[in-house]
């Protein structure tokens, strides 16, 4: 590169690096104001289950079970799915909700998809002989997938819905668990699976006088069809008379808007950071090419995507979406950039570049679609992508042409107040009958606080306390102090872009070290002080590179609202990706003697 071109590149950097750092600012709340609302207290009725017959009781539970499993996601499925395979008979699963599905229960807002591929989202196909509808399964279907696997698997029998755990104590004279719930449950299991994902309670905005609000007002996570009409496919025809706000612009909301744009009488778009939104392209299953797939199909498909995602060669990026996007096209790009002589040899560079061009593609794609220029502007997302999670949609801008549609950008600052008739953003007040908060979920590092309960284990420990500083198990899954306890969750496990592939590398490593244990008929399993120092060390260690860039971004739940210290790496994932965590797992399993692993 000619001395002209690398000053060229430079301060064009230097230029882009200005602008994100400002909007970056615009968002930081000075003040230390709350960003967010639990709902509790006058607010709790947010939390309330729209989709089950208000009223339900039933007798408290007094027994004993092989296994518990708290949670009844996909991670809860998979976990009790390979429990039962590894022959665990009486396995109960406890669930807040009214069935199985996790986020898949709860979100069934209008859009509600899944933007990672469903042939490798949606698992266990294969054995259930499934094949999903399109290439990105709308909610219903993914919520339909989840009550066959516990169908399949057997897991209804013992179930607890609407039912939640207050208190999980060891009792060292049994060797076992004791559950408590808040429907008066108190019984016993020899085995705990904790698998609560950091999705499922959901925040308002810091926003003051939201009780005030005299209109209708929900959460994404708790659609409120009986007003709106319709159903996941739109239809909202109890709309159409109806000036609409929806508060934030994150996934939930980039799928919802469209629906939302389509049926109120008037919408406003409250947006606080711009979501990067790229193109989905979604399909229908072409149901030729899924009647031709080979046996193993699906695990050799997850397997090509996990290595696309952590940037390692294959023959053919079979997925080929915006996520393997991610890394080999935007790769590819930069890699045409050095080659024409425009850049430093240096890795995090080459990173950089390529995320600069995926980013300026975005804000190309908005200025090719939205036709109002300052409402262009406004859409557009300032940030590396690794800030925020990505979003994938092909209605969403087309929605702000319609004029019945505004973008109120609040510019990094969120509502300023709600009051009994509308909303305040920006010193104006927009007059509104229904007020939706697509705000998220409180996604913390304090795990105990997360779950909702705290976990009492040998010698009256309490897991908050042992984690104050920050977590420390052995892969992820076992804590020392909790004996016969295993934890499925982000924390300490192996990052990936499709989740729920870590989830089953966790189900199935617990299915194996519980039959193990089973096998040297041992009362009690927890990792050692060393096995689980080491592994602490191991995760924070590859945290590094990936906290400096976070603590760059626009505050978020990715970069724990902007605060990257040493106890939230230690609550990280295991960042070197699903492959090697995988292989780290499969490894340990091969030594077949447990390493790390006490029994007694
Ligand atoms: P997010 O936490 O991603 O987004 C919340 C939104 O609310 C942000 O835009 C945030 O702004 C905004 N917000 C918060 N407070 C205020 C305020 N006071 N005023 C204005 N705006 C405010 O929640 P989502 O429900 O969108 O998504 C949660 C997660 O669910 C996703 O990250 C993803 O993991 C998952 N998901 C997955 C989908 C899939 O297809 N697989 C689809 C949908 C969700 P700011 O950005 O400034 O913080």
């Amino acid at each position: 590169m000619d001395d002209e071109a690398d000053s060229e590149v430079r301060a064009r950097r230097k230029a882009l690096d200005a602008k994100y750092r400002a909007e970056r600012d615009r968002r930081v709340r000075a003040d230390g104001a709350a960003q967010y609302l639990r709902p509790s207290g006058a607010y709790a009725r947010y939390l309330d289950d729209p989709y089950v017959e208000p009223g339900f009781t039933r007798a408290p539970v007094h027994d004993d079970v092989d296994a518990v499993i708290v949670g009844a996601g996909l991670g809860g499925l998979l976990a009790a799915a390979r429990l039962r395979q590894a022959g665990v008979k009486d396995i109960r699963i406890i669930e807040k909700a009214g069935d199985v599905g996790g986020t898949w229960y709860w979100n069934r807002y209008p859009g509600c998809a899944c933007d990672v591929e469903s042939y490798i989202y949606m698992p266990l196909l294969e054995e259930l002989a499934y094949t999903p509808t399109r290439k990105y399964a709308p909610a219903p279907e993914i919520a339909a997938h989840c009550k066959a696997i516990a169908r399949h698997f057997d897991l209804y029998d013992l179930a607890l819905f609407q039912t939640e755990v207050t208190d999980v104590t060891w009792r060292e004279d049994t060797a076992r668990w004791t559950i408590r719930t808040d429907r008066d449950d108190a019984f016993t299991a020899k085995y705990v699976v904790v698998v609560s994902s950091r999705l499922h309670r959901p925040q308002l905005p810091g926003a003051p006088g939201i009780e005030t609000f005299r209109g209708r007002s929900f959460h994404t996570s708790r659609w409120d069809y009986a007003y709106t009409g319709g159903d996941h496919t739109g239809g909202l025809t109890g709309l159409t008379d109806k000036r609409v706000g929806i508060v934030g612009t994150g996934a939930t909301a980039v799928q919802a808007v469209p629906h939302l744009g389509a049926w109120a009488k008037e919408l406003y778009v409250f947006q606080r950071t711009p979501a990067p939104v790229d193109v989905r392209n979604d399909r229908p299953t072409d149901m030729d090419w899924a009647r031709s797939l080979p046996s193993g199909w699906q695990k050799d498909r997850m397997a090509n995507f996990n290595l696309v995602t952590t940037g390692q060669k294959v023959d053919a990026d079979l997925i080929d979406d915006g996520w393997t996007d991610l890394v080999v096209n935007v790769r590819l790009a930069a890699q045409r950039r050095i080659e024409a002589g425009e850049m430093i040899d240096d890795p995090a560079a080459i990173v950089q570049l390529a995320d600069d061009a995926r980013m300026e593609r975005m804000r190309e794609r908005i200025d090719r679609v939205v036709q109002d220029r300052a409402t262009a502007e406004a859409l557009k997302p300032w940030y590396a992508q690794a800030c925020k999670r990505p979003c994938f949609h092909d209605e969403y801008f087309p929605t702000f042409n319609r004029p019945n549609v505004t973008l109120v950008d609040t510019r990094g600052k969120g509502l300023q107040r709600v009051t009994e008739t509308g909303v305040i953003a920006g010193d104006r007040e927009y007059p509104l009958d229904c007020l939706i908060f697509a705000t998220g979920f409180t996604y913390n590092d304090d795990y105990t606080d997360i779950i909702g309960f705290d976990i009492t284990g040998r010698g009256g420990l309490r897991l908050s306390e042992k984690w104050k500083d920050g977590a420390a198990t052995l892969h992820g899954l076992t804590s020392r102090g909790f004996p016969n306890c295993f934890i499925v969750s982000a924390t300490q496990a192996g990052h990936a872009v499709n989740f729920q592939y870590t989830l089953d590398l966790s189900s199935t490593h617990i299915a194996y070290i519980v039959s193990q244990a089973e096998a040297r008929q041992a009362r009690t399993l927890e990792p050692t002080a060393e096995a689980e120092a080491a592994w602490v060390d191991v995760v924070v260690a590859e945290t590094e590179l990936r906290s400096a860039v976070l603590a760059e971004c626009t505050p978020g739940y990715l970069n724990n609202e902007g605060k990257v210290d040493m106890r939230a790496r230690r609550n990280s994932q295991y960042f070197k990706g699903p492959v090697a965590f995988q292989k780290v797992l499969e490894d340990w399993r091969a030594e077949g003697t447990m390493p790390g692993m006490e029994l007694g």
